[in-house]
């Protein structure tokens, strides 16, 4: 089993490709943009197709797609992060129902794009299936149903299968019932992530990998190789946005663990079904979230270590023996006919989570700074979203993306160590135990319920 190496989807395609030239020197440009993620290219993208005299470089400390955007569940999701009341909060009545309805649109926008310029990322809309594996999840998944009807969507966003009907299509042990929404697709983000960046290569972005920028200020980046001034800096760097001066506190970065398994026989595929390829989760607290990949194998990720002490994000992402081996005992009680197959890889990466769990998407005028990212567990379409978004605020044309209610936030900063290392290991352990106790009970636990409202979750 290989461990690390910046995960299963990079190693598919022989590892991510030779990195492009570092910055040679000192430079201007109209845009600068710091890290190469989904946020970064398709910022550039949509930039770039608006306006495509606008000289733009990208500005990438490893290469592209090093980071969460290469090592992903590859879940192209609809669905987005933070409690609604906060983006209510900031956007009034429609606040939430307005990105919820853009973030909609967004998978299908991601399709339309990947096939205007033909990028092979194994895109397939089937849908997202959230399975109840206990009564106390079947609770939860029955509120969520209400408070999506209460916000006005209907059955044709959301909707619950029996456990006969959730059966028809894929058999997960103990599952009860499920949730099935159609807005999610599955892709192997790798494959997406490489295709974007040729693709806005194409276009007149210039990408530059190995390039590190140690501080970000109004009009420039700084890089070893010099400054690089221009009208518009913008911060594309999510889970290691603390490693730039004065972000320490701004984004915490929180691990996600996957593993894949080995291609499953065909015999087994018949006994588990999944033909629609949905992207699949479970409704606890701490849940895993899993994929059929297109050569038959089943990648599952899961938190594993919530976070390390002071902000700090691994290399290449070489995951603990225990996080692979509670990955493993997940999928081979969900899916028995998978428990005697090998699991191939395991690899972990960073996500970037804000203090409210909200989404952020701005741009300053004044500094010529912008911004987007706090995606939590949910970043791939929403970059796609604040593409667009930041594309509008920096061309300064007023629009409906202009108007979203996660445009201006600015969440409080996280607390400083070693309070921030305490508070996090301890929600994560007590979700485990809510888990632990709704599994026992079957009833929803009020413990999950107080963790979520301590920590500003729900
Ligand atoms: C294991 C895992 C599974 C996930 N599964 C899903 C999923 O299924 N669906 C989903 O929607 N989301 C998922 N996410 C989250 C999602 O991948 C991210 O939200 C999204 O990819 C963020 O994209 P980004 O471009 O903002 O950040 P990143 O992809 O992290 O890119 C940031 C880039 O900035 C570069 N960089 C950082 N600092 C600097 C610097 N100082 N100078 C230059 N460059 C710098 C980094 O090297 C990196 O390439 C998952 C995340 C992980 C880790």
């Amino acid at each position: 089993m290989r461990t690390g190496e910046l995960g299963y989807w990079w190693r598919s395609l022989g590892g991510p490709p030779t990195a492009r030239a570092p910055l040679p020197a000192p430079t201007e440009a109209d845009v600068a943009i710091v890290g190469a993620g989904f946020t970064g290219l398709w910022s550039a993208y949509y930039l770039k197709r608006a306006q495509p005299s606008l000289r733009i470089v990208v500005l990438e400390r490893e290469v592209a797609g090093f980071g969460a955007s290469g090592r992903n569940g590859g879940w192209v999701s609809g669905f987005f992060s933070g409690p609604p009341r906060v983006y209510e909060r900031r956007g009034g009545h429609d606040g939430f129902t307005a990105l919820q309805r853009a973030m909609f649109d967004t998978v299908d926008e991601i399709a339309r794009v990947i096939a205007e310029h033909g990028i092979d990322a194994e895109f397939l809309k089937g849908g997202h299936l959230s399975v109840a594996l206990n009564a106390a999840q079947e609770a939860h998944q029955r509120e969520q149903l209400r408070e999506a009807r209460r916000r006005g969507f209907g059955e044709e966003h959301l909707r619950e299968l029996s456990g006969e009907q959730l059966g028809a299509r894929v058999r997960v042990a103990g599952a009860r019932s499920a949730t099935f929404s159609p807005h999610v697709a599955r892709a192997h983000p790798a494959k997406l992530l490489a295709g974007l960046a040729a693709t806005v290569e194409s276009l007149g972005v210039v990408i530059h990998e190995r390039t590190p920028v140690s501080e970000i200020a109004p009009h420039r980046a700084l890089t070893p190789a010099g400054e690089v001034r221009a009208r518009w800096v913008i911060r594309a760097t999510e889970g290691y946005t603390a490693g730039l001066r004065g972000l320490r506190r701004s984004l915490v970065p929180m691990n996600s663990s996957m593993i894949v398994t080995e291609p499953l026989a065909p015999a087994a595929w018949d006994e588990i079904g999944w033909s629609g390829r949905e992207v699949l989760g479970d409704g606890a607290h701490v849940y895993v979230y899993l994929q059929r990949t297109e050569d038959g194998r089943i990648a599952i990720g899961g938190r594993g270590v919530p976070y390390r002490f002071g902000s700090r994000t691994d290399g290449s992402g070489d995951t603990a023996t225990a996080t692979i081996e509670s990955l493993r005992t997940k999928l081979g009680t969900m899916f028995p006919p998978a428990a005697p197959v090998a699991v191939d890889h395991a690899w972990s990466g960073v996500l970037g989570v804000p203090r409210d769990w909200c989404i952020s998407v701005d741009a300053d005028r004044r500094t010529g700074l912008a911004w987007a990212g706090g995606y939590v567990g949910e970043g791939v379409a929403c970059a796609n979203l604040a593409g667009r978004t930041l594309r509008d605020l920096i061309l300064d044309r007023p629009s409906t993306l202009t108007a979203l209610a996660w445009v201006g936030r600015r969440p409080a900063a996280w607390e400083p160590e070693p309070l921030r290392w305490a508070a996090i290991h301890a929600v994560y352990s007590l979700y485990r135990r809510a888990d632990r106790v709704e599994q026992r009970t079957q009833r929803p636990s009020r413990l999950g319920a107080l963790v979520d409202a301590a920590s500003g979750r729900a």
